[in-house]
């Protein structure tokens, strides 16, 4: 896939701020410092596209891009910083925690982790946390050209050791370096591939009659909301 045009939407501080669910997104997520911006700059082709930030956790809010006007690219706030306002430092911030959970044209999401490190308590608390939600994800692993293949080799697979435990199926994973490009183009084919998959999806299905019944709890809506995501043959 080529990005031919990349548009900042808007900065959400919360899932209601976000805009309408009318194009699918993908979003992007580590813990601070696992090297989102650059990597988001470089998939866009953009620099500039996400902050590269000096500061962990300076960016804490949901940011929203609309890739070559059909899909949207979101830029989640890094997660497990230990700076700045105690009460922002949550692990997992609230917002986070309900776009994840309940925004329904969340397609895929991109879940960084550090290759250059051993496996962080916190990378694997948040993955166990979206597995434990159902939110469907691909594990990417960011910096290969920091370390030398054989020690990045050797910390993804500890990594995927650690979760092996949890799927039948292990999700699919990715190598990538901002510094080096590599992995850009297999990450963009997994947006390509999965929004083909939905165009499809769309296309068997006749459409929805509109829905009439008020919600009675937030549960309700949740649960709702889950199965009218699409189905994007989650990988575990
Ligand atoms: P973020 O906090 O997750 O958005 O991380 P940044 O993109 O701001 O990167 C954090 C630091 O890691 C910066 O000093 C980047 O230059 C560096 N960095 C990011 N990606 C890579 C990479 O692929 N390879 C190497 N060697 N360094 C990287």
């Amino acid at each position: 896939m080529d990005i031919s045009s990349a548009k900042f939407e808007c900065s959400a501080p919360d899932l209601d701020s976000c805009p309408d669910e009318a194009l699918p997104e993908f979003a992007f997520i580590g813990r601070s410092n696992v090297g989102k911006s650059s990597l988001l700059n470089v998939l866009a082709g953009k620099d500039g596209l996400a902050r590269v930030s000096p500061t962990p956790g300076f960016t804490k809010m949901i940011n929203i891009f609309t890739m070559n006007k059909t899909w949207r690219l979101v830029d989640l706030p890094g997660y497990g910083f230990a700076s700045g306002a105690r009460k922002d430092s949550a692990k997992f911030n609230q917002a986070v925690v309900n776009y994840l959970k309940h925004r329904t044209n969340l397609c895929s999401v991109f879940a960084l982790i550090e290759s250059a490190l051993p496996p962080q308590d916190i990378d694997l608390e948040f993955v166990e946390w979206l597995t434990r939600n159902a939110v469907p994800y691909v594990i990417v692993f960011t910096k290969a050209d920091k370390v030398t293949p054989a020690e990045a080799q050797a910390n993804m697979a500890a990594f995927m050791e650690r979760i092996a435990g949890w799927f039948e199926v292990s999700p699919k994973t990715f190598t990538c370096s901002a510094t080096t490009g590599n992995g850009r183009a297999e990450l963009l084919g997994v947006i390509d591939e999965l929004m083909k998959a939905i165009a499809a999806e769309a296309e068997a299905k006749p459409p929805a009659p509109p829905e009439v019944t008020p919600f009675r709890s937030v549960n309700q809506l949740a649960r709702h909301n889950r199965k009218r995501r699409p189905d994007m043959n989650r990988p575990w």
